[in-house]
């Protein structure tokens, strides 16, 4: 079967939602490849223990929302599905930490906010207790805040599941807001079509794509202008094989400089899984931000990733998976600082090297002794930071950086009609949960796009003006 589009978007996550929506309202077909499927609130797991509906691999028969990829210096975690990382992820929504990218990106922060129908948490909880008194005990308590959430407060009922797929349809994922108004304006939606490669055909592209999972089937799709979203894995994977990116396509990749700890009491009377799943946050210096992360009752599958921190060694067995998640408090920590690895192509899949992002944070290591002080529990961290020494991140980002590999208006250097519009695209450690700036990103991106038939004002493509956005 062949498909003809305007623009094709592959990936439909935070940047490829909002270019789908915003290329649909300036007139142009869109069509978009979603290598997952598409899910209602009652497809989603009453618990993380169902596999098949967690979990995304798809050459298992494995077809849920979370992606989790080991690569030789770094363990990611990402999302699958029609709305990509909305639907596993803990709807958190900050603003990136660096001035000049604030003032620059502001007025597309307040366009995504108002989209993802953003609202602070309004209550706390026993894992929000926990953290004010580990920020209290840093001498960072004037720094504890409560988190700007995309859930709608009238409808949560305060289960922790966020991460697990929202069942209440409480959260505001993207398939509820961008994806479905772009397909109320015609925008076509392909679930479980992977692109495998991209080529060009006559003054446009072609895309080849397959069914994850299921063999054979492969379909062509034609398009004059493709924008690349399919994650920062997603997206190195595509371009690598396809030949495309150029020499410095998987450089400056970050791990968003991350460490995810973890204190277990060993039997509590205390739930430490209510609430969403990232309730608070506090800074214990400038450069570090950590927030408390929970999973809801009965989703233990992660404890499967933990182990316990030297000097609670003895005490393994806390780690079980029974009750874990409400004994347990996550704590995810996050830095500004400048390090980073490279990802490069063996020529059949991706690999990295040159890492000098930290496999472990030592604020995340004082912080989780004061958590497990505080709950009489045990601190762990996880298993491949302690075993491995190589770090865990559910926030990867950059590898086809602004000023690198795309210009300032995300067009790919010497590849007319080729975007990218992704967390790959950004070449800096947010500090910070990072969707609502990669969604800024896009929005920005598409407002500089001409309307369908329209002149374009923006510079030719290549033209290395001076960027407000940082640059590689
Ligand atoms: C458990 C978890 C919790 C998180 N919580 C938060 C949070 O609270 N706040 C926050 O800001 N961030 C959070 N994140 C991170 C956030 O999900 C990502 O930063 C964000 O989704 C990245 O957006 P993106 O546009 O780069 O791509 P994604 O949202 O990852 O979307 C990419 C999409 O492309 C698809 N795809 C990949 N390859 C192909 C292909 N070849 N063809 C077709 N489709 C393809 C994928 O299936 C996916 O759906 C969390 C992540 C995880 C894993
Ligand atoms: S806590 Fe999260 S999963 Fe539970 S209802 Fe609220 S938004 Fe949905």
């Amino acid at each position: 079967m062949e498909h003809d589009y305007d623009v094709l978007v592959v990936g439909s996550g935070f940047g490829g939602s909002v270019a789908v929506l915003r290329a649909t309202e300036k007139g142009y077909r869109v069509g978009v490849l979603e290598a997952g499927r598409s899910f209602s609130p009652e497809d989603f797991p009453p618990t993380n223990w169902r596999l098949r509906r967690f979990l995304f691999m798809p050459r298992l028969g494995l077809r849920g929302i979370q992606r989790i990829t080991l690569l030789r210096d770094v363990l990611v975690l990402s999302g699958a599905g029609v709305g990509g990382g909305s639907l596993v992820y803990a709807g958190v929504l900050y603003e990136a930490l660096d001035p000049g990218l604030r003032e620059e990106l502001a007025p597309y922060y307040e366009i995504v906010r108002e989209m993802l129908g953003a609202a602070e948490v309004p209550f706390e909880t026993p894992a929000e207790d926990v953290l004010r008194r580990v920020a209290e005990r840093m001498g960072a308590a004037e720094t504890f805040r409560r988190t700007t959430v995309a859930v709608d407060f009238d409808t949560c009922v305060r289960c922790g599941g966020c991460m697990v797929g929202c069942r209440y349809g409480a959260k505001n994922t993207l398939d509820r807001n961008y994806l479905r108004l772009a397909e109320e304006r015609g925008a076509q939606i392909h679930a479980e079509r992977e692109a495998f490669l991209l080529r060009r055909a006559g003054g446009g592209w072609e895309v080849v794509a397959r069914r994850p999972g299921r063999p054979g089937g492969r379909e062509v799709f034609r398009a004059d202008q493709v924008v690349v979203a399919a994650g920062v894995l997603g997206t190195l994977k595509l371009l690598f094989r396809s030949g495309l990116g150029g020499p410095h396509l998987g450089e400056r990749v970050r791990t968003n400089s991350e460490s995810l700890v973890g204190s277990t009491a060993p039997r509590s009377n205390v739930d430490y899984s209510v609430g969403v799943a990232i309730g608070s946050s506090f800074f214990p210096n400038a450069d570090t931000h950590i927030e408390p992360v929970r999973y809801p009752r009965g989703s233990n599958l992660m404890a499967l990733l933990g182990f316990p921190l030297r000097g609670y060694a003895r005490r393994l067995r806390a780690f079980t998976p029974r009750r874990w998640s409400e004994r347990t408090v996550i704590l995810l920590a996050m830095q500004t600082l400048d390090n980073e690895l490279r990802v490069r192509w063996t020529g059949r899949r991706l690999t990295t090297s040159e890492r000098t992002a930290p496999a472990f944070v030592p604020e995340a290591r004082e912080a989780v002794r004061h958590a497990a002080e505080i709950m009489g529990g045990i601190a762990g961290a996880a298993v491949n930071e302690v075993l491995l020494r190589t770090p865990m991140t559910a926030h990867i980002l950059g590898g086809a950086c602004i000023g690198a590999v795309i210009d300032e208006h995300h067009r790919v250097f010497g590849q007319p009609g080729l975007h990218v519009l992704d967390g790959s695209t950004v070449s800096a450690n947010l500090g910070v949960n990072p969707s609502l700036t990669i969604a800024a990103l896009a929005e920005r991106a598409l407002a500089h796009w001409p309307s369908c038939g329209e002149p374009d004002s923006r510079p030719p493509l290549g033209s290395r003006v001076p960027t407000p956005l940082p640059r590689a």
